[in-house]
């Protein structure tokens, strides 16, 4: 397994297997990998086969953290993912640097840099001398993007510039980012990537929580609170397998109850929405989609399931 830090390397090295005809599967994290990472991964090596290459990012992207968000703090351990990622049969793990991702990110320009950079129009909070973004403004504008204004926004960006340097055939995203997925589709489509995008399924703990690196941040009897977001998901199917449709208002009411039972829960947002759309529903039904967030204690936990 090789271990790639620098981009231009990175793209040497792909433009190298596309011109030896090598198909290039890709699965880009931000790393503390789990099992459901490495589910990503194996479906990537299924997709490319044993002939192919598949590369694994891991960058903790800073531009999808908002400004009070867990970017310093987000878990990193590098050493055991590289462990994970070698068992795993990975070919390339891809570890890029802030410094060269997003030239002099974090830097504090001058107060002349800056005065000039708002001048021009820029109304970003931590002014960069990196100032090129993918905006998709559609299927971003509810629910993470509601909550989180300038999240997809990186996210986008940041996959994009990925794509550029791995020249992927095909990419694994994860359903337990159901919007992200849908979103990366819409930017491939909207702008003619060459790759196809596969939405794999959520990989779950025992008693239902959704693997993620953020579990690390759940001590102590944090970690069985978590598992209310599962509870909401399975009270949400009962409630249309019994109901066949149901008013989404009166669903939302019912699982916020349920969810602020534990003393530390509270919750963010639950949506019932299109699968592909993302367009809310007023009324649930057998095949809507539904997604939630929710605070335990600190930490903030997604999850989605369709209905
Ligand atoms: P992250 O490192 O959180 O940015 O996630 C990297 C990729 O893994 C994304 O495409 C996620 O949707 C996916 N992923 C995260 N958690 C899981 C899980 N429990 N099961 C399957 N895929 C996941």
């Amino acid at each position: 397994m090789r271990i790639v830090s620098n981009i231009a390397a990175m793209q040497t090295l792909a433009l190298r297997w596309k011109r030896a005809g090598l198909r290039i599967g890709f699965v880009p994290t931000m790393g503390y990998l789990h099992a459901g990472h490495l589910s990503l991964v194996q479906r990537a090596r299924r997709t490319v086969g044993k002939n192919g290459v598949v590369v694994v990012s891991i960058y903790v992207n800073p531009t999808q953290f908002g400004p009070k968000e867990d970017f310093s703090k987000y878990p990193r351990d590098l050493e055991h993912d590289l462990k994970l990622c070698r068992a795993a049969g990975v070919d390339v793990v891809f570890t890029p640097g802030d410094k060269e991702m997003y030239p002099r990110w974090g830097e504090s320009l001058s107060s002349l840099e800056i005065k000039t950079i708002k001048r021009l129009g820029s109304t970003e909070s931590r002014p960069t001398i990196f100032s090129t973004y993918i905006i998709e403004e559609t299927l971003s504008q509810t629910m993470e993007g509601a909550s989180r204004p300038t999240h997809f926004r990186g996210v986008t960006t940041v996959v994009a510039k990925l794509f550029n340097l791995v020249l992927p055939d095909v990419a694994v995203f994860g359903t337990k980012d159901w919007q992200q997925a849908a979103i990366i589709k819409r930017m491939v489509s909207d702008l003619n990537f060459p790759v196809s995008i596969i939405v794999a399924p959520t990989l779950r703990e025992r008693d239902g929580l959704a693997m993620s690196s953020r579990n690390k941040y759940l001590v102590g009897n944090l970690r069985s609170q978590a598992t209310v977001l599962w509870c909401a998901i399975q009270l949400a199917r009962v409630t249309i397998k019994k109901s066949k449709a149901f008013p989404a208002a009166k669903l939302k009411a019912a699982l916020k109850k349920l969810i602020e039972c534990e003393p530390d829960a509270k919750l963010d947002y639950v949506e019932f929405f299109e699968p592909d759309t993302l367009l809310p529903v007023s009324k649930a039904t057998h095949g809507t989609h539904m997604a939630l967030a929710v605070f335990i204690g600190k930490t903030r936990l997604i999850d989605n399931s369709e209905l």
